[in-house]
């Protein structure tokens, strides 16, 4: 079997059980992690020297509509009415089935080149069977470990739906690309919930997928559409088990982060995108005080950015506002602080995987989990000195700090440079596509365009 050896990095493995140490060794065997701690004496094809950088887990993003990679910035100032008017109102429609494999192929390498080893595509503009193959081959080109979940066709997105989903393609996209549920790419269930049709219907396709062996993930509780007391709806049909992530829960009640807590949720923080776009804070405390550790992710990257870094930190300050604000308004200090720069490191990597139903593949530097490895250059201006190492990386670290990708075995960036991308030929297509996208929208591509807000469906 092939060995890699990682030598002398400072590593946070974010496994209690196996530790951090300031200068230690990661074999790799195949595509697993063998080994990690100091002095391992141990012959490897590929020696990568970690002196002066700092191994951690690759990041998971929990929750991204890949697709609108092709979108960046086109929701930059728009609210989350908006949106539904903007990009489902106009642009979802557009895409064509290479639209899709585009959008995914170069979201997915944004990824990886940032150290997100590990993308929930939630992908919910599979308008034709075409559409949906198209998506899950820009994930496979990509090299990425990723969910595929599968969601729905635009049409069938505008709350309150009455449409049903397709579940015979569903199950199609499950026999043709999905038959082992232990490969690099798996499959999910991206729902549409109470929130955006009936629970009818809801119940229905809950039911059905489970049978098909797909977890689910669900947007609930964003802004006004999620006062609508989603978890007990679900609840009240026995739906809520430990196979769901929900997304968002900024206005959920306690009653509702209660329910998900005991019947083994996960849920997902877009922190960026719910504090822009009128979601409502981030649940962090809500979830923590009923024992829910939340994963991370991206969101709708037409409007955010999609690296880790960046959530990471606004997460952390999110949550701790609230928490400021509230003391500060009953004229009290906080000590301690309600989340530390560990606990956000932890919901990027551990939270993540357990939210993916991937804990036992990835999320921390364990032996015998998959090798999904993040050198980070502790020797840039904005790392060193290193006086806390996982302060340096909630809180300094960017992409431009990521020197080494690994997943699975595979090293897929090193000394900052994808190995496997042709960046230029991409732009090209990338930059063929969107003006295709937007001269069939008739819109303008100069960040001018602001839709009118779309309002059904509020509860
Ligand atoms: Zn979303």
């Amino acid at each position: 079997m092939q060995r890699m050896l990682i030598r002398n990095a400072t590593v946070l493995s974010m496994d209690p059980a196996t530790g951090d140490f300031r200068d230690a060794d990661i074999l790799i065997e195949g595509s697993a992690i063998a080994a990690v701690r100091p002095h391992i004496a141990a012959e490897a094809a590929t020696v990568i020297d970690g002196q002066g950088m700092i191994a951690v887990p690759g990041f998971v993003d929990t929750h991204r509509h890949t697709w609108q990679s092709l979108l960046r910035n086109t929701a930059a100032d728009w609210s989350l009415p908006q949106y539904f008017a903007g990009i489902r109102g106009v642009m979802g429609a557009q895409y064509t089935a290479d639209d899709m494999y585009v959008a995914n192929y170069l979201g997915a390498l944004e990824a990886l080149d940032s150290g997100i080893t590990t993308l929930y595509d939630w992908s919910h503009n599979n308008n034709t069977p075409e559409h949906a193959d198209a998506a899950v081959q820009g994930l496979r080109d990509a090299g990425i470990r990723a969910v595929f979940g599968y969601g729905n066709a635009n049409r069938e997105w505008f709350p309150p739906s009455a449409l049903p989903t397709d579940l015979d393609d569903l199950a199609r996209v499950r026999r043709q690309h999905f038959n082992s549920d232990d490969s690099l790419l798996t499959m999910a269930f991206a729902a549409r919930g109470p929130q955006f049709t009936s629970l009818d219907i809801t119940e229905h396709e809950f039911r059905t997928v489970r049978g098909l062996g797909l977890r689910i993930t669900v947007h609930v509780g964003d802004g006004l559409w999620g006062t609508s007391n989603p978890i007990g709806q679900l609840q009240s049909r026995g739906l809520l088990r430990d196979d769901t992530t929900y997304v968002h829960c900024c206005t959920l009640q306690d009653s509702e982060f209660q329910l998900i807590a005991e019947t083994g949720g996960t849920a997902s923080i877009a922190a960026e995108v719910e504090l822009n776009m009128g979601h409502g804070n981030p649940a962090t405390l809500s979830l923590l005080k009923y024992g829910c550790r939340p994963s991370i992710s991206i969101d709708v990257c037409c409007s955010v950015g999609g690296d880790m870094f960046g959530q990471m930190r606004l997460l952390l300050a999110a949550t701790r506002g609230v928490a400021n604000a509230e003391a500060l308004q009953q004229r009290r200090l906080i000590d301690p602080l309600p989340v530390n720069t560990r606990d956000i490191l932890e919901f990027a990597t551990v939270q993540g995987a357990k939210a993916c139903g991937l804990a036992r593949k990835t999320g921390s530097l364990t032996p015998g989990k998959q090798a999904d490895i993040v050198l980070l250059d502790a020797g840039a201006l904005n790392m060193f000195p290193i006086n806390n190492p996982v302060g340096a990386v909630v809180n300094d670290a960017h992409p431009g700090n990521v020197d080494t990708v690994v997943v699975a075995g595979r090293i897929m960036k090193r000394h900052g440079k994808l190995l496997h991308a042709d960046v230029r030929a991409l732009r090209q297509r990338v930059e063929r596509a969107c003006d295709g996208l937007f001269e069939r929208a008739g819109v303008r591509r100069d960040g001018t365009w602001l839709p009118q807000p779309y309002v059904r469906g509020i509860a």
